[in-house]
């Protein structure tokens, strides 16, 4: 018999289709020790017991407490890490005012590592305190800076892609905050990718370099292009913004006479490792190019509200086999909580639906699959569900409500999605590793 690293007992809820999670009560989760999910053992299985009496004999049994669930960890696919030292302020502010007054002057103050270190630390702790085992973010134009990251989420033991932002046009960016050119603009992103491999090499933590122009605004030509030739000689995800509002589309249209879809694919972004964010003024032709290039989108739904002024066809997407992911958008979103934006996903598709849309409505299944296989497949992760074969990424969720109120699966379901909080969330693994753990915290409630 294998010994296992951990072996939970107690429900699972995991998304098992796009329009249906499984609740499947009391049964054993067991973890190897490469953190990898190795089998799921139901009740009625003939070797229950004895999977179970090993892992007490080995005091690896966790026993998930009556009214706790064990639920996959989540995929944040849009992050600005810098800009978490400012996340709820100024989002009253236009969009101008609010990159030129106060994103820009913030993130130009990474080049001071302390500052960066310090802020570093709080974000990836507090999206670890929210479930979110996966990170795709967006750091800032300094690589030792972007590296610092990198090690906190080494030593915090979160899952990380990372980029070094590029954006090097001078009509878009200010000049306080800005690549001194193209060439410089390529050759610290390809700096990045080489440092951040080694270190990935040296602490076998799970980080990637990811391509990241900022949007196409912030870039001239020469970089987009250059960076198109980075992702594929070096086969790496790409990352940037894409359609998020009109203003953004008619930017494209002006300097391209293409839609911003069509640019980025012009110069070799758009590929099957492309996630790009918020995606609201997507076409049905832009759509198609989505499909085409098997290229991801990070529904980003806090946020849109705020600067996209609209709400993404998360159902007409999908329904055109686009694989789509969710992002908290730091700080364009103010919340560092998927569950915060599983719930606005649901609200914001309200929205469409009313306006004329009928099948524009997701539902809380929909929300979690985003959140967990959605996020997890951008990536080319085997993450985001609890089977076996993929990684141990997981949090223990208690349901605050568990007796007051109706216990049937789906209302419990639900309840999760729309009412957990930090608090509620126990414990959370990234490959069968404790990365966050507050029990005791509150008297072993
Ligand atoms: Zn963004």
């Amino acid at each position: 018999m294998i010994t296992y690293q951990i072996v939970f007992e107690g429900t699972i809820i995991s998304s098992a289709t796009f329009d249906k999670a499984d609740f499947t009560p009391e049964v054993l989760t067991c973890v190897d020790q490469s953190g990898t999910i190795d089998r799921v053992i139901s009740a009625t299985d003939s070797d229950y017991q004895s999977v179970k009496q090993a892992a007490i004999d080995n005091h690896v049994l966790q026993k998930i407490p009556e009214g706790s669930f064990l639920l996959p960890g989540f995929t944040d696919l849009h992050i600005h890490a810098p800009q978490w030292s400012q996340a709820g302020l100024a989002l009253d502010k236009p969009l101008n005012e609010w990159l030129n007054t106060y994103t820009f002057p913030l993130e130009a103050k990474f080049k001071d590592l302390s500052f960066a270190k310090k802020v570093y630390q709080s974000l990836v702790k507090e999206l670890l305190a929210h479930g979110t085992t996966t990170g795709l973010y967006f750091g800032s134009i300094h690589n030792d800076a972007n590296l610092e990251l990198a090690k906190v989420c080494a030593q915090l033991g979160q899952r990380a892609f990372i980029g070094k932002v590029a954006m090097d046009n001078p009509e878009q960016t200010p000049d306080y905050y800005r690549d001194d050119s193209s060439q410089v603009s390529l050759k610290e992103t390809e700096k990045f990718i080489k440092a951040l491999q080694e270190l990935q090499n040296h602490t076998q933590a799970e980080l990637t370099p990811v391509i990241t122009p900022r949007f196409v605004p912030s870039c001239t030509d020469e970089t987009l292009y250059g960076l198109g030739k980075l992702a594929q000689k070096y086969n790496l995800p790409i990352q940037s913004h894409c359609s998020e509002s009109i203003w953004e589309d008619r930017y494209a249209q002006e300097r391209f006479k293409k839609s911003d879809t069509q640019v980025l694919d012009q110069f070799g972004l758009l590929t099957d490792k492309a996630v790009m964010a918020h995606g609201t003024q997507l076409t049905d032709a832009d759509f198609k190019l989505f499909r085409e290039r098997k290229a991801s989108l990070a529904h980003c739904p806090i946020s849109n509200v705020y600067f996209g002024n609209s709400v993404m066809r998360v159902q007409d997407a999908h329904q055109k086999n686009i694989n789509i992911g969710l992002g908290t958008d730091i700080s364009g979103g103010f919340s560092p909580s998927i569950y915060r934006n599983m719930q606005q996903a649901v609200m914001s598709s309200q929205i469409l639906k009313d306006n004329g849309n009928d099948n524009a409505r997701i539902t809380c299944a929909n929300a979690f699959y985003l959140a967990t296989i959605g996020g997890a497949k951008a990536l080319h992760l085997n993450s985001g569900q609890i089977k076996p074969g993929f990684k141990a990424d997981l949090q223990i969720v208690q349901d605050q409500y568990f007796d007051v109120f109706s216990n049937n699966a789906s209302d419990i379901f639900e309840r999760l999605v729309y009412h957990t909080n930090k608090e509620n969330i126990k414990q959370v693994y990234v490959s069968g590793k404790l990365v966050h753990n507050s029990v005791g915290e509150d008297n072993g409630k």
